[in-house]
């Protein structure tokens, strides 16, 4: 049996939901499905981050995150408000905890200058005034920032898609795509539904779409980070340390939860298993693609300290201590193992981490290849993109 759509999105997280959403708002009137494979939104990247919508400053001024960071937080910020979903304003600490880390505050003191964001330099006691128990000898603070709860999001925007008649599917695993000049074909266990577009929103799996010449030159490398919840104290900012901006990841960090719970994490590391939120998880099929592929063997080459430091530093007791560096009051006893999340991270052939969202065009199908953080924060911004990128 062959049912018949203007757009087919991939994925139930909160990039698949706001391009359909973005889809139905331009033109009420397109035939639009969503398919995800697990039985509920959210369960992968969208519904295991730290929840924070970002300020923008960590990424290049003239780069996507950075524009689609800053304009998507706001969009999402107000969604939240109409919508009445969990919003908590408590700010963000950038800390500078020795004077190796000086340079990059002041770098990016300067950034958050000239992209005019909200921000003051603070000095060590004015750091306490804001956050009482954090410890740097100077740090910015960004007043704005906000956390929330993006799978919270995704349900509302499930709702609101419903309501004007898009079909969102569950339990609805895309075993392949195949397009002619038309159309495309997309395969879920026996049935086939054909669509003119289709936009490829599956997170960790993106690249499994693609043909394989594409394959060689670029795939999706899964890197896990774990948090742990902190009885005490109760932190009630975010707290990070300067990051090393080489690496597209933020060190490890504090975030009041919107639950009111801490948490502290998360730390990165390669998983051998693409949905492998336990300890020892391995898929041997994931393990055979990254090791596969020849972008990962000179990425291992020239990261080599740093892949073993990030090693090094996955368990609890040094998670403990690079946090200790900013909190110096946490106790060893007050953290315990929370959860873990998989990042989908784009690396190319020659060993680089893709630094800003990719999005690419096969057929008829447009893949969003490279969307990590800061992409929930600026969802509503990229789904503005793609869906521009499309003949409605
Ligand atoms: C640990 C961690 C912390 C983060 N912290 C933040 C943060 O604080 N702020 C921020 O802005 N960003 C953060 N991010 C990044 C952000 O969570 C992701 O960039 C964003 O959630 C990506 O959304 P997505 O919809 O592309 O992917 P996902 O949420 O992974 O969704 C992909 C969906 O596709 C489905 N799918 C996969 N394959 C198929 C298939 N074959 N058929 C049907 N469905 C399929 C999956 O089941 C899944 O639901 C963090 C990410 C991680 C991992």
């Amino acid at each position: 049996m062959k049912m018949e759509y203007d757009i087919v999105v991939i994925g139930g997280g909160i990039l698949g939901l706001s391009v359909a959403k973005e889809i139905i708002d331009k033109k009420p009137e397109v035939k639009l499905l969503v398919l995800e494979k697990e039985n509920t939104l959210a369960s992968h990247q969208t519904g295991r981050n730290s929840g924070v919508i970002h300020s923008g400053i960590y990424y290049e001024p003239d780069s996507k995150k950075s524009e689609y960071c800053i304009k998507g937080g706001q969009k999402i910020k107000n969604y939240c408000k109409k919508n009445g979903i969990p919003l908590k304003k408590v700010g963000k600490m950038i800390m500078a905890t020795g004077q190796k880390d000086i340079d990059v505050l002041y770098f990016l003191k300067k950034r958050a200058e000239y992209l005019g964001l909200n921000h003051s330099l603070l000095n060590s006691a004015k750091s306490k005034e804001v956050e009482p128990h954090a410890h740097c000898i100077e740090s910015i603070f960004f007043p704005d920032v906000c956390i929330t709860d993006y799978a919270a999001i995704c349900q509302c925007v499930k709702k609101e898609l419903e309501q004007k008649g898009v079909d969102v599917l569950f339990s609805s695993k895309v075993d392949s795509v195949q397009c002619d000049i038309a159309n495309s074909y997309i395969q879920v266990r026996g049935k086939t539904y054909v669509s003119k577009n289709v936009i490829n929103c599956t997170g960790v799996h993106a690249d499994s779409f693609l043909r394989q010449d594409y394959r060689k030159d670029v795939r999706i490398i899964p890197f896990k980070g774990v948090y742990w919840k902190a009885s005490a104290p109760k932190i009630s900012t975010n707290l990070y340390p300067v990051p090393n901006l080489k690496l597209p990841f933020l060190g490890v960090h504090f975030t009041p939860t919107i639950n009111n719970e801490v948490l502290i994490g998360p730390n990165a590391f390669l998983s051998f298993d693409k949905e492998g939120y336990g300890n020892c998880d391995f898929d041997i099929k994931d393990t055979y693609d990254i090791f596969s592929f020849s972008g990962f063997w000179n990425f291992f080459q020239k990261n080599f300290n740093a892949c073993i430091n990030e090693l090094k530093n996955s368990s609890r007791k040094s998670t403990w201590k690079s946090a200790r560096l900013m909190c110096p009051s946490l106790a060893f006893d007050a953290i315990r193992y929370h959860s873990s999340g998989i990042r989908a991270q784009a690396m190319t052939k020659d060993g680089k981490l893709c630094d800003d969202f990719v999005f690419f065009s096969q057929g008829n199908v447009l893949n969003v290849i490279n969307a990590p953080s800061p992409a929930a924060t600026s969802s509503f911004e990229i789904a503005k993109h793609i869906v521009g990128k499309i003949d409605l």
